[in-house]
């Protein structure tokens, strides 16, 4: 059993800004294509953000809800796009769910995962087959919670997770959007996948590469 500190999670927002970086174009390209171009833009920056801002916390002082709670206030403060409020809802409701404790067990990374996923479905109002992020996020949690369920080590859980996001992806080539900009495109938009739903695949590997002990 493994337990994760503020460190470890400065440590996450840091891998996570650095795939950003790295994915941007891609996210971006996607996003040119049944949106307006910016998503790889707005999770870059919302994530240097978050990365910045956890990484001027003293771990002696600030324990996880902190670092979550100051990620989603700086994502929020950074994007100007609607990933701006629904990462920075999910990012909030993972910070209630570390309230209290020194650290995190793995049970409380499946329970972020979770929460993620109930946040951004909550703040943004789409289902799955909407053609969103949630298309990603939603089965990502459901999978990662049923491995948890099933005994599995969190690597195990979060590496299902993570395949489940891809098939979700993967699945939005097939949908026409209704929540968000490309629903304006009607099924123009059939044969692309979703930029959100991409650049949750880069969260959620993010997560299990950082927790693959
Ligand atoms: P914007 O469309 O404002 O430029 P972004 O480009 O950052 O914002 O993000 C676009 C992504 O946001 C979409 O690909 C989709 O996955 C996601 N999205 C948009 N609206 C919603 C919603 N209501 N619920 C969940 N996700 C949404
Ligand atoms: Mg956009
Ligand atoms: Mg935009």
């Amino acid at each position: 059993m493994t337990t994760i500190g503020t460190e470890d999670l400065q440590a996450l927002f840091a891998r996570l800004a650095e795939a950003m970086a790295h994915e941007k174009d891609r996210l971006c390209a996607l996003d040119g294509v049944i949106g307006d171009a910016d998503h790889g833009i707005a999770m870059e920056l919302g994530f240097a953000a978050a990365a910045k801002a956890v990484s001027e916390l003293d771990p002696a002082t600030a324990d996880p809800t902190a670092v979550f709670n100051t990620a989603a206030k700086s994502f929020l403060n950074a994007v100007g796009a609607s990933s701006g409020p629904l990462y920075a809802t999910a990012l909030m409701r993972a910070g209630a769910v570390a309230k209290g404790k020194t650290s995190l067990s793995e049970d409380d990374m499946v329970d972020i995962m979770t929460a993620f996923a109930k946040g951004i479905q909550d703040r943004g109002k789409a289902e799955v087959g909407e053609k969103t992020m949630v298309d990603a996020w939603a089965p990502a949690a459901a999978a990662c919670r049923d491995a948890r369920d099933r005994g599995l080590p969190l690597a195990d859980c979060l590496a299902a997770g993570l395949a489940a996001a891809e098939a979700g992806a993967e699945a939005t080539k097939a949908m026409i959007a209704t929540k968000g900009r490309s629903s304006r495109l009607g099924d123009r938009a059939l044969g692309h996948m979703d930029p959100g739903a991409a650049s949750a695949v880069v969260v959620i590997s993010c997560f299990k590469s950082h927790f693959a002990f």
